[in-house]
C-alpha cells in the first residue's frame, strides 16, 4: 500500500444534490450539519458525527464530512478530518487561509475531539462553530475525546481561530441520543480505564 482512498458514504451525493450550496447564516449552518449527521446514524454508515467548511463571508458550501472510520478502516477518518481534508483538496491547498482565498470556517456536530483540534489549529480554517460538548459525547455515547487541553478554546484564539461552542447544543445532543437509540456502536481502540 503506498496511496489512500476514504470516502464519504454514496448517499452524499444525493444529499448535496439536494442541498442548497450556499448557507450564509451561521445556525443555518449548524441546522445542516446536524441534519448531515442525523443521515449518518440512520444510514448506519458511521459514527455520530458530521461536519462542513463554508467560506464565512459567503456561506458558499465547501466540503461536508461524516465519521467513515469503521467503513474505512481510519481511525483517523473522523468528520472534522473528512471536511478539511476534502476542502483542501478542493481548492488544492493544505491552508485554508492561504493568502487569496476568503476566510473558511469549520461547523462541527461535537466540539473537536484531541486529534482534530490539532488538525484545525494546522488547517487554516479562522472559525469553528461547534454544537454537541465533550462532555455530552462523552456522557451520551461513550466515545472517548481524548487528551484535550483545559485552556481549549485559548488555544484555538492564540492561534487566530474564533470558536463559537454550544451552538444548537440541546439539537446536537439530540442527535447523539439518536445514535444510542438505534444501537450504534462505540469504538474507542481502548476501553476508558
Ligand atoms: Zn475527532
Amino acid at each position: 500500500m503506498n496511496h489512500l482512498n476514504i470516502s464519504l458514504p454514496k448517499w452524499v451525493d444525493s444529499f448535496l444534490a439536494e442541498s442548497l450550496n450556499i448557507i450564509p447564516e451561521p445556525e443555518a449552518q449548524m441546522r445542516f450539519v446536524l441534519t448531515l449527521t442525523e443521515r449518518n446514524i440512520r444510514e448506519k454508515t458511521g459514527g455520530p458525527f458530521g461536519s462542513a467548511v463554508f467560506e464565512i463571508k459567503t456561506g458558499k458550501l465547501v466540503s461536508v464530512g461524516v465519521n467513515v472510520v469503521v467503513a474505512e478502516n481510519c481511525s483517523a477518518a473522523h468528520a472534522e478530518m473528512m471536511a478539511l481534508m476534502l476542502a483542501q483538496q478542493e481548492l488544492g491547498n493544505y491552508d485554508l487561509g492561504a493568502e487569496g482565498f476568503p476566510a473558511h470556517r469549520l461547523v462541527t456536530s461535537g466540539k473537536m475531539c484531541a486529534m482534530c483540534l490539532g488538525n484545525v489549529c494546522w488547517s487554516g480554517v479562522t472559525e469553528v462553530l461547534s454544537s454537541a460538548e465533550p462532555e455530552d459525547v462523552e456522557g451520551i455515547t461513550g466515545f472517548d475525546e481524548g487528551p484535550t487541553p483545559p485552556d481549549y478554546n485559548n488555544q484555538l484564539l492564540r492561534r487566530g481561530i474564533n470558536i463559537v461552542p454550544e451552538m444548537l447544543r440541546d439539537e446536537g445532543r439530540a442527535v447523539l441520543q439518536l445514535y444510542v437509540d438505534l444501537d450504534g456502536p462505540v469504538y474507542n481502540g481502548r476501553a476508558n480505564s
